[in-house]
């Protein structure tokens, strides 16, 4: 695994403030110290700090991405939406797009397709969350379900070198347990034959941290992780790059 090029996402969902920015620092000088390591970090802020967030990281390897966009990509009448060419000009180079957790309030496949494709054009990469719920997997309907998603979310995208899929069990996140490693070697081998070869990277998220490293570093397939809690706090944060890439 270490010999791959590793990307670290921190999806910091609705934390954080101007004063969080201060903690970041360790990160920078941790990126800054390891130059010459394959990996890339990825912080995604709430959209008030993107801006702000980008500015520090100015001078740095580390990249910023938003996590969530409106569909449209010219500007309309949509109280409280921010499209995918708003962020990119306050500092976003990637986009999270159908995380559970919107989903969850109501985000459809074709909804997520149409944002996905006015990322590509504004010219954001996209990180597309697909993932089963409990009850789906106590179903055994999780190929059925990572199969629906990504093919009505890519729907008609040709180009697909800027998506980066984001293997995201629902019943993982946020619970502190993780998949077996068998099932998730299963999900994720299923994950890349559905994208022929051309696919770029595939992620793993839900519950990472370093002590469950030891099992997701044994899954050859994976370019990375998506990580939400502990990407809140900069020494677990490196804690997992560390263990990730020694
Ligand atoms: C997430 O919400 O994308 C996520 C991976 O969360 P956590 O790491 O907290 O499970």
């Amino acid at each position: 695994m270490t010999n791959k090029y590793m990307y670290f996402v921190a999806n910091w969902k609705m934390f954080g403030d101007l004063r969080t920015l201060n903690s970041l620092d360790k990160v920078i000088k941790f990126s800054k110290n390891n130059k010459k390591n394959k990996f890339k970090i990825v912080y995604c802020p709430p959209n008030t700090l993107i801006r702000p967030l980008s500015r520090r990281l100015k001078k740095t390897k580390i990249e910023v991405g938003a996590q969530n966009c409106h569909h449209s990509y010219d500007y309309g009448a949509h109280t409280g939406q921010v499209n995918s060419t708003m962020l990119k000009n306050v500092g976003a180079k990637y986009v999270i797009l159908g995380h559970s957790e919107n989903r969850q309030l109501g985000e459809k496949d074709n909804l997520i397709n149409l944002k996905i494709k006015s990322s590509i054009k504004t010219g954001l990469k996209i990180i597309l969350c697909i993932g089963e719920t409990l009850k789906e997997r106590r179903q055994n309907k999780t190929n059925q379900i990572l199969k629906r998603q990504i093919e009505k979310g890519l729907k008609s995208i040709k180009n697909k070198s800027k998506i980066i899929i984001a293997y995201e069990p629902v019943w993982s996140i946020g619970k502190g347990v993780i998949p077996k490693e068998a099932d998730l070697n299963k999900a994720i081998s299923f994950i890349k034959s559905r994208f022929v070869k051309k696919y770029p990277k595939i992620l793993y998220g839900g519950s990472v941290n370093a002590n469950n490293l030891s099992v997701l570093k044994k899954i050859p397939n994976i370019d990375g992780f998506l990580i939400g809690g502990a990407s809140q706090n900069p020494k677990k944060f490196i804690d997992i790059i560390k263990k990730t890439i020694n």
